[in-house]
């Protein structure tokens, strides 16, 4: 699904002696480089703060914790994405309340967000799935309308930008409250091992989340809350702050292979291809509403797992995102849940196929790809 080997091959002469640098000055762990990259990612993202961690499970649940929720606090996300997002809610002992998504580009429903709330709400986590933003303006009004945080998902969607109705815009993870973000390294800015980090533009809520991340201390050995601790180490930093210059281009060269296979599926009636948040149903050039974490298609009456296993047979790479939606995951069951207020979850689980997606993919690599799909499909109907 990505192709780690050959992107490094590239960067070698970048990341070699940044990594170097970090072993000659033995600062493991809070060093300079975490420093630096601190720095250059809040200038990237026009960010006040970045706030370094140890991966993007982490960063959510920092976020989390920064934010002051308590136990029964009922918290809105989407009901289609990593378990992650769920999973630090029920750790805090928050209740999560999972709702359904758009069909069109797989993130949080609004409307199903305004159904959702009551009294208990005091937070909506949108999740930017397979990189593109969800639907901010409306979820910003609605959170201000009812007082509610908003903390943004951002694992899967760094570079992204995303574009209000009056033509303004802002990268994705810089728009709500606070956002989270994953290095893991086939992120679309990934590290060699795990990193993560939070983002706000709040100052005090920064302030309370670098205490936290460092066993809740302001002071050394003065605990002033419980904190965690969760680092991003200097070698992960010093390889993100060697790849950050190419994140940009990293993206272009995903949505250039998206263009691609879009081509190359376009008007199948069988096949549905992502479409940018913006719209347009071509790949837009000018807002970069979606950097394509994940390539992936909807089927329309095509036996996806006998596709999915055509596909292993002859090495081609592919992956169902995600095959079983939260709410009837064992450990997220609610009694409270309604089977038919999950339509779309239940029918994209069924539906959705991911294909390769990573800044390697060559023409010959596409042309294989799409053909083997293609093939497939029509021999069937
Ligand atoms: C990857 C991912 C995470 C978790 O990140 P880790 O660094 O693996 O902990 C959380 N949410 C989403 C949507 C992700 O894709």
């Amino acid at each position: 699904m990505v192709d780690l080997k050959g992107q490094y091959n590239k960067i070698k002469d970048v990341v070699d002696p940044s990594i170097m640098e970090v072993l000659e000055s033995n600062a493991y762990i809070n060093g300079p480089k975490v420093h630096q990259f601190q720095k250059n990612l809040e200038d990237y993202l026009g960010v006040k703060h970045v706030i370094p961690c140890a991966n993007g499970t982490d960063a959510l649940q920092i976020a989390m914790m920064g934010l002051g929720l308590k136990p029964g606090d009922e918290v809105i996300t989407a009901d289609f994405t990593f378990a992650a997002t769920v999973e630090v809610i029920a750790l805090l002992n928050l209740t999560p309340v999972l709702v359904d998504v758009d069909l069109v580009d797989f993130n949080i429903d609004v409307d199903a967000i305004k159904k959702a709330i009551t009294p208990k709400t005091k937070a909506i986590v949108p999740v930017h799935l397979f990189g593109q933003c969800a639907n901010m303006e409306a979820i910003m009004a609605i959170a201000e309308e009812h007082d509610l945080f908003v903390i943004e998902d951002n694992a899967q969607a760094i570079g992204a930008s995303y574009t209000y109705s009056d033509g303004k815009k802002a990268k994705s993870g810089t728009i709500g409250h606070v956002a989270s973000t994953s290095f893991f390294p086939s992120k679309n800015l990934g590290c060699y091992g795990d990193g993560g980090a939070i983002f706000t533009n709040d100052d005090d809520l920064a302030h309370t989340i670098r205490g936290i991340v460092n066993h809740g201390m302001y002071v050394r050995y003065h605990h002033d809350v419980v904190g965690v601790n969760s680092r991003l180490d200097s070698i992960q930093a010093a390889v993100l702050d060697a790849k950050l210059p190419n994140l940009d281009a990293y993206n272009k060269a995903r949505q250039e292979a998206a263009r691609k296979y879009n081509n190359a599926f376009e008007n199948h009636p069988q096949i549905t291809t992502p479409s940018g948040t913006c719209g347009d149903n071509s790949i837009c050039d000018k807002c970069d509403c979606h950097v394509y974490h994940q390539y992936t298609l909807k089927l329309t009456n095509v036996d996806r797992d006998a596709l999915a296993q055509h596909l292993n047979e002859k090495q081609i790479p592919c992956g169902v995102y995600y095959p079983i939606p939260l709410h009837r995951q064992k450990a997220y069951l609610d009694e409270r849940y309604n089977e038919a207020d999950f339509k779309v979850t239940n029918q994209l689980v069924q539906e959705v196929i991911s294909l390769p997606m990573h800044t390697e993919l060559d023409d010959e690599q596409i042309e294989f790809i799409t053909s083997t799909i293609l093939n497939f499909i029509n021999s069937k109907s």
